[in-house]
């Protein structure tokens, strides 16, 4: 297997406490990695950096762990430019648009859908990110919600099955029989390509108790819940994820104090998109709050058509620093390590020995450098399982 050694770096987040500054981005400066195969061999000052066959010459500048993105929607045809133009002109945003996507999903071939998906990915690996989530949600039919899944499997681990995205308007008036469909027919042909369950818990999609009944189901198969809670309004959505365990709540932007505690002593992560709030002019979510209240708290792009059309984890660490009051050290944990407990995962989102080698140098002396200069292609070179992507 092929060794390779990065040295010269100028600062490295390791996001590992013990092998660097004793923060939790574990900070070290003057270092080294060397990357084995797949995996991380070794991490060190750069003076005791051992021999490789490869090597590459930092230049003194900063590496960090490739992004997780533990939440985007990236099986969708079609675009909905005039809807977010019309809503930067005044007009309010509203559950419903995702209709739109529906009906283009529905009416592309497979290859219309891949070639899309694998565009998309490729535009994210290029600005860092290493591991991504995706989720069904734009077919709701049986055949259109598993062949989504079908298709994101040829290209990630983790899949979310997210039959339960919004009643389609073929169930408008039976929206009781569209949740007996996700719960049964359309979860036994989708579980087989799926790791999560997901469910839009929210007015004007599907309730507390509509919710409970589609993510047991899904337990009930082996799958493992995440929630889109709590995004628009107050709800139920957040103390559903935490009592059925799930890996996230995702959105968190609207909660009571009853919810941040209920976060504090769980196992469940608050995901923050703040491409969505970007994106739609809303309020941000409070990532002060839940920081400082003891929540573990990941950040990823929602990347999807209609309410948050961003690939790039840079650009969400750049809001969450401006606009949710996270430091950059923040920000960058829980774009790495944040993403992967919020896929409980254990073997990527840092850089270790015996940890996945998916790591990001950037064009800049530190990782503060994506949140200020914003908007600034910093990424230069991308490590994806040891192999350096081109
Ligand atoms: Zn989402």
């Amino acid at each position: 297997m092929t060794t390779t050694v990065i040295t010269n770096i100028g600062s490295l987040v390791t996001n590992d406490p013990a092998l660097g500054d004793g923060t939790p981005i574990g900070l070290l400066q003057d270092a080294a990695v060397v990357i084995d195969g797949d995996r991380i061999a070794w991490v060190g000052p750069n003076a005791d950096a051992p021999a490789a066959d490869e090597a590459v010459d930092a230049a003194g500048r900063a590496v960090i762990p490739g992004f997780v993105d533990s939440h985007s929607h990236l099986l969708f045809a079609g675009d909905r430019t005039q809807e977010f133009n019309a809503r930067m002109s005044g007009r309010a945003y509203t559950a419903g648009g995702i209709r739109t996507t529906v009906a283009a999903t529905r009416a592309a071939s497979d290859e219309a859908l891949e070639a899309n998906l694998t565009h998309y990915l490729r535009e994210a690996l290029r600005q860092g990110t290493t591991t991504f989530e995706t989720k069904s949600g734009y077919g709701l039919t049986v055949e259109d919600e598993a062949r989504a899944l079908r298709i994101a499997a040829r290209h990630t681990d983790e899949i979310t099955y997210l039959g339960a995205h919004i009643v389609p308007p073929d169930y408008a008036d039976d929206p009781a029989a569209y949740v007996a469909l996700v719960t049964g027919e359309m979860l036994d042909a989708c579980a087989p390509y799926a790791r999560w369950v997901d469910v839009f818990c929210e007015k004007g999609a599907f309730d507390g108790d509509q919710a409970r009944a589609i993510l047991t189901a899904g337990k009930a198969k082996g799958l493992h819940p995440r929630v889109h809670a709590n995004q628009l309004s107050y709800g139920p959505g957040v103390q559903l994820a935490v009592e059925l365990d799930a890996a996230s709540a995702d959105h968190c932007t609207h909660l009571t104090d009853a919810d941040v505690d209920a976060l504090a002593s769980s196992e469940t992560v608050a995901t923050l998109l703040p491409g969505a709030e970007f994106s739609t002019r809303a309020e941000w979510p409070d990532a002060r709050r839940l920081l400082d209240a003891g929540v573990t708290v990941a950040l990823s792009t929602d990347c999807n058509p209609g309410s948050s059309f961003t690939s790039s984890v840079p650009f969400c660490i750049a809001l969450a620093v401006r606009d949710m009051k996270m430091t950059p050290d923040e920000a960058i944990w829980s774009a790495t390590a944040g993403g992967a407990r919020a896929l409980r995962r254990t073997d990527i989102g840092r850089i270790t020995p015996g940890a996945r080698a998916d790591l990001v140098l950037l064009d800049a002396p530190s990782h503060v450098h994506l949140a200020y200069r914003p908007g600034v292609p910093l990424v230069s070179d991308v490590w994806r399982q040891g192999k350096r992507c081109p």
